[in-house]
């Protein structure tokens, strides 16, 4: 398994988006790739032949940690004439290109927590390496209309008590935006007053066109260069990406700690590659010039290009080698009946119709915008801007727009958390005194809510999940003037605590601490209810799909990876069933019949559930919903990733397989309208469910046996994904007290039940949902033995 850390972070966009164009490429489809962030030129001789020299006098060995001291020489000498600045050699650190610098520099920097503004759009890698460092990302949206240009007044309101650093990447990719010396100087002035920190990505310094005049950040002031740190290499301006040199050059004792921490990532930079760059930086410079002034022709033809079409705005960039037009006016268009949505919808039209590789603008945190790159030559950028204005000129109005707007909140913790229900009467009070300490006035909301005739009150200081506690269950009547059964405190921002979740029973208190989920409160919730409704009204829950037909109730229980979800919405795909309960029924005993109620107001459903019942999808887009996934990088379903297929690609506004944390508070009548749902009917079969390839696929079992298997509570055969599952006895997360006594009553309830039911060890390694209807159906009529 790999870590959470791991699995938030998607690889780069645009190192995919290139290799996809390579790959059908391979397979001889002619791609035109303007999505790739380095020019098409060749490192020049003088610094091949500098490497080669390197292998051949066997300097091929560990260099020193921070780089070679002729190297630091040589970009000291650089500084010097191009920027007019003078540094030491223990300011500057060599490291494996600017990126890797960038990483070691947030390790250095950043303590957990900390902020760091990013004007977007922003380089892809900035967010995730502040994230690496247990940094807090700031994005702060530069504008179009400002020419991409953060504004001081933009900075001022961004800085908060945490800010550490502002990250200046001048000239921009992706925008191609270019500062100027007195706007520099304004936001210099902010920094020194709020006393920040910069990292002045300065990787394009050499490429600036028409008459624009580069002013390093650095260069504004000797306060100013204390506070910052340089960031540069031979990627760009000696078109060798490959040869993976950058470097950083900042004050002394952040450049030392850098240096600590690459003595444990990657040692030196390459040594071969150190050579050549010494070469690279000290050599004549003309080669420079020539890439310039060839990169300013072609940014003016695709600019000139870009203006032909009508409704696109492009900003006209003074550096870099980007362009970051504006298609907006695009989305909601269709071909072919696919409409695109945004700029992950245009990328895949372009490269799957036009055959032209772009980026997509989200990756960049703008969404309205693609990034073409002009680093190709001047016939490829013809053909490529020749496919991107026909395919835009093939794009119709869509006949039935509809941009959704998903009602998505994302929380900060997604899991579930461990529950603790033995606290004792005195821990509560403390805990209790705790979170009451910190529900201040402002930030406080309380709600009852009636979970089968169980009054629960929430009392919390997150209006999320107030929001979603509201949705999810029915009002206690006259709420404000009623004693709740039982209380739930969820408060969030409690320094030094885990998220954790606490109950004791004597007193009917929840506790959740520092999770802003809802998934924990509503399970918390149910284990409350089940608790207090035993006890006082000896009413049971079961843990459980339910699908009813004509008033009887077919209940499949069962650990995860048995299928099922897939029978259950399998089972509703024929008009006869009708939906019950998706995860939980109360059981209460009258007339010699075992009812069992639905007790949400709102279901709270997996949104992966639309991969069992697509219909759902729809729904759920007027639904309030969690964590539900809209940017590719942050999808988690690896088996999808490699699929060339992505519903995001195509331009959908989200994915709800994505995630397995996602969740919709669905209103169960709008299924199907009254007629598909149920919310009392009779357990009348229960079939406890097993996935293995080798077992009967339905075995009737006796009372006593069943009783045996629900009570031990163990997936029975080869669970799906072949990870053993933690046994739970009934099946019922939601059983928090687990004394024997307790047991003991689960069991005589289950008992009872089975008086009345049927009950099938059900093998869904084997058997089908025919087998299941045909079950339920043949004994509709008759009574049990
Ligand atoms: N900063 C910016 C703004 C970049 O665009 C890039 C390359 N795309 C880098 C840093 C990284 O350069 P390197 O190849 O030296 O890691």
């Amino acid at each position: 398994m790999i870590s959470e850390k791991a699995s938030q972070i998607g690889a780069s966009p645009t190192l995919k988006i290139s290799a996809k164009a390579k790959a059908m490429k391979a397979e001889g489809i002619d791609v035109v790739d303007l999505s790739i962030g380095e020019p098409d030129f060749f490192t020049p001789d003088n610094i091949k032949k500098a490497g080669i020299q390197a292998i051949e006098e066997n300097f091929t060995r560990y260099t020193t940690n921070e780089g070679i001291p002729e190297l630091k020489d040589a970009i000291l000498n650089r500084l010097k004439e191009d920027l007019g600045q003078s540094y030491s050699r223990d300011e500057i650190i060599v490291s494996a290109g600017a990126k890797s610098s960038l990483y070691h520099l947030f390790q250095a920097l950043i303590d957990e927590g900390e902020e760091v503004i990013i004007p977007a759009p922003y380089w892809v890698t900035y967010p995730h390496s502040v994230s690496l460092a247990k940094g807090k990302a700031i994005i702060v949206p530069a504008k179009e209309e400002n020419g991409f240009i953060l504004t001081p007044d933009q900075l001022k309101s961004a800085i908060s008590p945490a800010t550490k650093a502002l990250i200046l990447n001048n000239p921009s990719n992706p925008t191609g935006a270019t500062y100027k010396r007195h706007e520099l100087e304004a936001l210099a002035d902010i920094v020194l007053e709020e006393d920040i920190f910069v990292v002045a990505d300065e990787i394009y310094e050499k490429f600036i066109y028409d008459d624009f005049q580069f002013t390093s950040f650095a260069s504004l002031g000797e306060d100013i260069k204390k506070r910052t740190v340089i960031i540069n290499g031979v990627s760009k301006a000696y078109s060798m990406t490959g040869w993976r040199i950058g470097y950083a050059a900042g004050p002394a004792d952040i450049i030392g700690a850098m240096g600590r921490i690459q003595s444990h990532t990657t040692s030196n930079a390459c040594s071969i590659s150190q050579k050549a760059s010494l070469e690279a930086f000290g050599g004549p410079q003309y080669e420079v010039s020539k890439m310039k002034s060839e990169l300013q022709g072609r940014r003016n033809y695709v600019l000139m290009r870009l203006q032909t079409i009508p409704n696109v705005s492009c900003f006209k960039s003074q550096g870099a080698f980007y362009l970051f037009p504006n298609l907006s006016a695009y989305y909601n268009k269709e071909f072919n009946n696919v409409q695109i949505r945004n700029s992950y919808g245009m990328a895949y039209y372009l490269l799957k119709e036009a055959k032209v590789a772009i980026v997509p603008g989200d990756a960049f945190g703008a969404d309205d915008h693609i990034r073409i790159s002009y680093t190709t030559s001047m016939e490829n950028l013809e053909k490529g801007m020749d496919r991107i204005i026909e395919a835009l000129s093939g794009l119709k109005t869509a006949k039935k727009v509809k941009r959704i707007a998903l009602n998505n909140t994302i929380t900060r913790e997604k899991k579930s958390v461990p529950v603790d229900s033995s606290l004792s009467v005195k821990m509560k009070d403390a805990l209790v005194a705790e979170m009451e300490s910190l529900l201040s006035f402002e930030n406080y909301w309380e709600w009852n809510a009636n979970i089968n005739g169980v009054i629960v009150q929430l009392r919390t200081n997150v209006s999320h999940l107030n929001d979603f506690w509201i949705e999810n269950w029915y009002p206690a009547q006259l709420e404000a003037d009623l004693e709740p059964h039982g209380i739930i405190y969820a408060v969030d921002g409690i320094p030094g605590r885990e998220p954790h979740s606490f109950y004791n029973s004597e007193t009917n208190t929840g506790i959740l601490v520092n999770t802003d989920n809802y998934a924990p409160l509503r399970s918390l919730a149910l284990g409350l209810t089940t608790d207090v409704s035993e006890r006082l009204f000896n009413v049971f829950s079961i843990r459980g799909m339910s699908a009813d037909i004509e008033g009887n109730s077919a209940v499949l229980v069962g650990p995860k990876g048995t299928k099922k979800t897939e029978l259950f919405f399998s089972l509703l795909q024929d008009q006869k069933f009708r939906l019950h309960s998706n995860d939980i029924i109360f059981v209460r005993f009258s007339g010699g019949k075992a009812l069992a109620d639905s007790v949400e107001r709102k279901l709270f459903i997996p949104t992966n559930t639309v991969e069992s019942y697509p219909r759902l999808a729809a729904l759920f887009d007027n639904s309030k919903c969690e964590n539900v996934i809209t940017r590719k990088d942050e999808c988690q379903d690896t088996e999808c990733l490699n699929l060339d297929d992505c519903r995001l690609d195509r331009g959908s506004p989200y994915c709800y397989k994505a995630s397995k944390n996602a969740h919709a508070l669905l209103d169960p009548y709008w299924i199907d309208g009254p007629a598909k749902h149920v919310k009392r009917s009779a357990i009348r079969w229960l079939f406890i469910l097993r996935y293995d390839t080798s077992s009967p696929p339905v075995v009737e079992v006796k009372v006593e046996d069943a009783l045996r298997i629900l009570e031990s509570g163990e997936s029975l055969g080869l669970k799906r994904d072949l990870t053993p599952s933690k046994s739970q006895p009934f099946y019922n997360p939601h059983i928090l007290l687990k004394t024997p006594e307790r047991l003991e009553l689960q069991r005589e309830f289950f008992e009872r039940v089975l008086e009345g039911a049927s009950c099938y060890l059900f093998n869904s390694g084997v058997a089908s949902v025919e087998d299941m209807k045909k079950i339920i159906t043949s004994e509709g009529d008759t009574e049990p033995e």
